[in-house]
Order: C-alpha cells, then sequence, then structure tokens
C-alpha cells in the first residue's frame, strides 16, 4: 500500500465564487501538475481532497513537493496507509510518526471514522492510540485543546491512515478562477514576485517581456525565460511574449527629450502590453512597480505611464519596501536568478536627470510626431512567443 496525499483547499466561502468551479478548477490544476508524477486518483470528501497513487510507479514524494506550490491548497500532509486493525494502526503510528512523536511534548490523537462497520467507535480507537503511544513516549503528556502534536487517524473503505497535521500549502485561489492578465517580466527581482502575488489571487498569466538586442544580451533573454519557468510550479505552463523593443527605443532616443525618455517608453510597454491582452482575452496588466524604488515609479510617472491604457495596471509590489519584496523572491527561488548581472531593457539609454514628475502635457507633446500605432503594430508583429513548463 501506497501513502497518500491529504489536501486541505482554502478559502471556499467565497461571495461570487462558488465551491464547485474553485473544486474543479482546483481539481485539473492539480492533475496537471501531478502528471510528471505518475497516475493519481484525486478525490474530495468531507472538505480534504485525497491523492491517491494508483499503482507503485508514482513518486509520491515528488508530487508531495508539487501540491506544496499549488493555489488554493492551505495544507497538506502526507498519510501512511495500514489495515484496519487497532494494533496495526498503533504500530504505523509508532513508525511513521516517530520523529513527531519524540520531538513533541504535548499531544492528542483523533479519529475519523468513513468505515461505520470498524468495531469500535472513534473515541474509542482514538483512546487506545492515545493511551499506547502515551506509555510508549515517556515525554508526551495528553493535551486535547492545545496539543503540539495531532495525530490524525482515518478509518476508510480499504485501509486505515495515520497522518500528522498538515504542514502548510501554497494558499490562495486555483489559477484561472480570476481571469487572466498579461504580466511584464523583466529580469529584476520584483516582476517575478508580482506574477507570483497575482497568479496567487487565480489569476492565470500571459508574460511579456521587452527585449533589446543587441543592447542587451541573449543571455539576458535566457535570465527571463528562466524566471518564467522558476514561476512555472505555481503558475502552471508559461507564455511569454519576447517583444523586439530595439527600434522603438532607437526612434525614442532620437527624437524625445532625454529626460523624457523613461516615461515614453514605459507608455510603449504598456501599450504593447495592451494590445497583447486583448489578443489573450486578458483583462489587466501587471507590473513590479513599487511606489518611489525609482525616478520611474512615482505617482506622476505611474500615471503618466497608465494613462495611454485602459486596462487596470496591478502593481502588487506598490506598497512594498525592497526588504519585504526580497523576501518573497527567496521564498519562491526567483532571487538568485533575478540578481544574475545581465542588462534589462530599461538600463538601455538612460537619461542622466529624469523627469520625478512628467506633466501629461509635456509628454504627449514629446509623442506628437511620432507614428505611434503603426510602432506598436511593428512591434507586435515581432513577438516571439515561448513556451515554457517545468
Ligand atoms: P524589476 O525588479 O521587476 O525589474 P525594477 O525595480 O527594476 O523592477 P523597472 O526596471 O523600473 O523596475 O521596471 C518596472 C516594471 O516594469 C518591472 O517590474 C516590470 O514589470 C516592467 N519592466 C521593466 N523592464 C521590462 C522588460 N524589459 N520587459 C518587461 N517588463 C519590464
Ligand atoms: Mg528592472
Amino acid at each position: 500500500m501506497n501513502e497518500i496525499i491529504l489536501l486541505k483547499l482554502g478559502e471556499l466561502v467565497l461571495k461570487g465564487l462558488n465551491r464547485r468551479s474553485f473544486e474543479d478548477k482546483l481539481q485539473a490544476n492539480i492533475h496537471r501538475r501531478l502528471h510528471p508524477f505518475g497516475q493519481f486518483k484525486v478525490y474530495t470528501r468531507q472538505s480534504t481532497t485525497y491523492v491517491e497513487p494508483k499503482d507503485d510507479t508514482c513518486d509520491v514524494e515528488g508530487a508531495y513537493e508539487a501540491l506544496t506550490k499549488v493555489f488554493g491548497i492551505v495544507g497538506i500532509s502526507l498519510a501512511r496507509p495500514c489495515e484496519k486493525d487497532k494494533d496495526a494502526i498503533l504500530a504505523c503510528a509508532k513508525e511513521f510518526l516517530d520523529d513527531q512523536l519524540r520531538a513533541a511534548r504535548t499531544f492528542k490523537v483523533e479519529t475519523k471514522r468513513a468505515d461505520k462497520t470498524f468495531p469500535m467507535t472513534s473515541i474509542q480507537l482514538s483512546q487506545y492510540v492515545g493511551g499506547e503511544l502515551h506509555e510508549a513516549y515517556d515525554n508526551l503528556e495528553v493535551d486535547v485543546h492545545h496539543p503540539e502534536l495531532t495525530v490524525y487517524v482515518e478509518v476508510r473503505d480499504y485501509a486505515a491512515y495515520v497522518h500528522a497535521q498538515p504542514q502548510p500549502g501554497a494558499g490562495g485561489l486555483p489559477v484561472g478562477i480570476n481571469g487572466r492578465a498579461v504580466s511584464l517580466l523583466s529580469g529584476g527581482i520584483d516582476s517575478p514576485v508580482a506574477s507570483w502575488m497575482i497568479a496567487k489571487r487565480g489569476v492565470a498569466l500571459e508574460m511579456v517581456h521587452f527585449f533589446s538586442y543587441p543592447y542587451t544580451s541573449p543571455e539576458a533573454k535566457e535570465k527571463v525565460l528562466e524566471l518564467a519557468k522558476l514561476l512555472t510550479p505555481y503558475t502552471g505552463r508559461l507564455t511569454v511574449h519576447v517583444v523586439p523593443f530595439t527600434a522603438i527605443q532607437e526612434e525614442l532616443r532620437r527624437s524625445c527629450p532625454e529626460e523624457l525618455f523613461t516615461v515614453i517608453m514605459r507608455r510603449f510597454m504598456m501599450r504593447i502590453s495592451e494590445a497583447v491582452a486583448k489578443r489573450c482575452g486578458a483583462k489587466a496588466l501587471v507590473t513590479g512597480e513599487c511606489l518611489g524604488q525609482v525616478a520611474s515609479q512615482t505617482m506622476d510617472a505611474m500615471m503618466v505611464t497608465g494613462s495611454v491604457v485602459d486596462l487596470p495596471i496591478l502593481r502588487p509590489c506598490v506598497g512594498m519596501d525592497k526588504e519585504e519584496i526580497v523576501q518573497i523572491a527567496r521564498k519562491i527561488g526567483t532571487f538568485e536568478t533575478s540578481i544574475l548581472p545581465y542588462e534589462d531593457c530599461c538600463t538601455v539609454f538612460t537619461p542622466r536627470h529624469p523627469r520625478l514628475r512628467p506633466m501629461p502635457g509635456e509628454v504627449a507633446e514629446a509623442e506628437k510626431n511620432l507614428d505611434i500605432d503603426a510602432m506598436v503594430q511593428a512591434a507586435v508583429d515581432g513577438i516571439e512567443r515561448v513556451q515554457v513548463n517545468l
């Protein structure tokens, strides 16, 4: 008998989103994420989702690890099956949870009995297993109210299962339940974090990256694709729309006042991203902008860049300190790649004195002689779509 994985689902009581669509979306995401690890049976009973390997070739550990990154799951535990017999259950608990039983000072046993033909009641079985464990481990006292360790016993149709309290899952909402957005992914620290935060709220993402070859190197592009790949355990498979940006940047350098270069360049990023969003049915743009972090991220600059698009711009990092963003980047595993020293298109032709408070009027004036639609269209036509997966 194989170990199985138990999942606790999060935020089920949502206004407007019903439980059924939450569970269906999550099940589909779970199936997709489990695919590399073998064939599993996934079903939900009494607010617990059971993930059972169908045969011995399944990689249950790999599956467990993958499921800790699936949004919509708040708790995850591994359960060891055993014969439906009180002493088999006790032996299983001693063997499977030995480390935890030795480490805890207080504990209790909680039993769920789906198989009503089992000869003991839930309470009797808890008392029996609890009493024997108390005998066997000198360090343990029973505390039914606030135990450090809860030993769960489940008596189900074909077997009994033993597990300890769940480890925290990724939380959030199943990806896809809240529509789709286009995320602007640079090679920096902030935009992968911003993408992760929005995906966590149940949003499927399409990534856009602006690439300025030869000013930025093929390695810089590879780094961004690697960042996208690092996000896929959370987001599922991603498409990165790599936008050729060199021609636009060169045109802006020729024809725009230097101090407005960045803000005008960012307006083009927004327009192109919106065009991508319209093609793929996305309802918002996502950036890693953070208020006051750099000259292009003042309130005035955000207003002037945001005003060229109709779609809402989600900026989940807007109120965070750098250190808080870095903490998340480390947790999700993007930090080390983000700090690799490749240039971003934003660092090409950086003005010496960027305007901190660009005025909408002067920016419009500076753009007056540009054929904006043609420039956007040419960039969109040149997009290279790269699929990334684990
Ligand atoms: P990051 O760490 O995400 O690179 P940053 O602090 O370096 O952010 P900027 O370079 O000003 O800030 O970029 C702000 C946001 O604009 C980024 O978070 C990202 O969403 C978007 N952006 C910047 N450069 C690119 C790019 N080359 N391709 C796609 N999006 C970009
Ligand atoms: Mg950047």
